[in-house]
């Protein structure tokens, strides 16, 4: 339908009921206004304006056009642990007609139990999975439900950059104003590591004040990888105690760091569980990113709110699909410190992986940051070039744009992770994706040998 539509875009064209004008909003061009309707009336809400655009939108479509070696969007090209798809299975077979109808509104009680016993060593504090757990769409939905259930206009966020970019509009479409840190590399010469990124503690303290309600922070991080330290953790801990600020905890890569580095749940640092808000996903936990079931845990008090937007907007996720990842959990319970449990086996996977693409990417004289987490790379492609498309657009999407189409090959502009005023700071690197079979990234490495053997 939406493809139709697009083909016919600015024309007047006649329905069965009314004659149509279509207009374009760009990149959406889905707005179809009838004669005797006024666009400025049914036009995009004004709290949208300004969020139309989004990666994952257009950079997906145009790997798909493309037909290119997608190292884009990050999804792997693999199936999920074999136990969780014989779960799923198993409870579609399973006769149990409760496991297709509505559960419990704030998550399905088998998935808030396992996620309560998974957390709670984590954090060190027994978790109540009844008013402390709390089950939605995806990470995106805690996100939204965390950030709409606390916000007032005029509030302010802190959002570190570089930052996953559904947080900024998020944050404008809820009345508040997010102020940016960023990450800097520690010296003024070429980085090799995520860890070489830090915050300038005098900086990150100028941009907290009274109307400070939030501060959001992405560890292990999209897209550089890097993996907080505990000294880091304590400081950002230490201003929003100081400040009386709730710090949400992005923690979708949890399980996903490399030797040398540990995830540590700032939640878990002295008085920092009455203010964190910290949020997982099931796409990520268990490489089934379709699955969209994310989950936020925190204390009572500040669920509430979150619970109360999410009840009034999705009420509930699947049943189904909760129960198979609540037996997923259990199974990885029962088997914590053996090699063979997926929060250790699929780091160990993603390792060689990792090293298999940074290798290529300095072998052709990229600078690649090496990430201590995650399954995102960013490499440094300043030694390529691609023609200016004219777009006005930063750097790095026209190249990516350009590779994609001239060279097959599908990444992400990191400069869609930064603020307007900061995006100049990403505009020579690229971001690839490494949760890929190893034939694809050996397709990928076969295509940037050619490309630097052509230069
Ligand atoms: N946060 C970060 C840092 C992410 O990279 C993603 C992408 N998956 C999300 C949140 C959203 O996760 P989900 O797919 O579970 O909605
Ligand atoms: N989190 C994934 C990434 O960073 C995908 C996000 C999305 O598709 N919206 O690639």
């Amino acid at each position: 339908m939406l493809r139709s539509l697009t083909q016919v875009v600015g024309r007047v064209v006649r329905s069965g009921l009314a004659e149509v004008r279509l207009i374009k909003h760009a990149p959406v061009t889905s707005v179809v206004i009838c004669k005797n309707m006024s666009s400025a009336k049914f036009g995009l809400s004004k709290k949208l304006i300004g969020t139309e655009k989004n990666i994952w939108v257009e950079f997906g479509k145009l790997a798909t056009e493309c037909k290119a070696l997608n190292l884009g969007q990050g999804f792997p090209d693999f199936k999920p642990p074999e136990h969780v798809l014989e779960a799923l299975e198993t409870c579609a077979r399973s006769g149990n007609f409760s496991l297709s109808q509505y559960t419990r509104s704030y998550g399905h009680p088998r998935l808030v139990n396992a996620l309560a016993k998974v957390n709670s060593p984590l954090i060190g504090r027994e978790i109540d999975p009844m008013t402390q757990v709390l089950v939605s769409v995806g990470a995106y939905g805690a996100l939204f439900c965390t950030i709409q259930g606390l916000l007032n206009p005029g509030d302010e966020v802190i959002i570190i950059e570089p930052f996953f970019d559904c947080y900024e509009p998020m944050v404008r479409v809820a009345g508040g104003t997010p102020r940016f840190v960023a990450l800097r590399p520690k010296s003024s010469g070429e980085s090799s590591s995520s860890g070489d990124f830090t915050l300038d503690p005098k900086e990150l303290e100028s941009q907290f004040n009274e109307k400070t309600k939030l501060i959001i922070l992405n560890t292990p991080n999209n897209p550089l990888g890097k993996v907080f330290l505990r000294e880091e953790l304590e400081m950002v801990a230490a201003l929003c105690k100081k400040y009386d600020v709730v710090c949400v905890a992005d923690e979708v890569y949890e399980w996903m760091t490399y030797p040398g580095h540990k995830h540590i749940k700032i939640a878990s640092l002295p008085g920092m569980w009455e203010r964190t808000l910290t949020i997982g996903s099931a796409g990520k936990t268990f490489s089934a990113t379709g699955w969209k079931l994310g989950w936020t845990v925190g204390p009572e008090h500040l669920m509430s709110t979150v619970m109360t937007m999410h009840v009034n907007c999705n009420y509930t996720c699947p049943t189904i699909l909760q129960e198979a990842v609540a037996i997923g959990f259990e199974k990885e319970l029962s088997r914590l410190d053996s090699p063979d449990c997926y929060f250790r086996a699929l780091p160990a996977e993603l390792l060689p992986k990792r090293d298999m693409l940074a290798k290529t990417l300095k072998e052709l004289g990229m600078t690649p940051i090496i990430p201590e987490g995650g399954y995102f790379i960013m490499t440094d492609v300043s030694k390529f070039s691609a023609p200016d498309d004219g777009s006005g657009d930063p750097k790095d999407f026209q190249f990516v744009r350009w590779m994609t189409r001239e060279k097959k090959l599908a990444a992400i502009p990191p400069s869609a992770f930064y603020s307007k005023e900061h995006k100049f700071m990403a505009e020579k690197y690229i971001r690839f994706c490494f949760i890929k079979e190893d034939s694809t990234l050996k397709k990928a490495a076969k295509i940037l040998q050619e490309w630097k053997a052509s230069l």
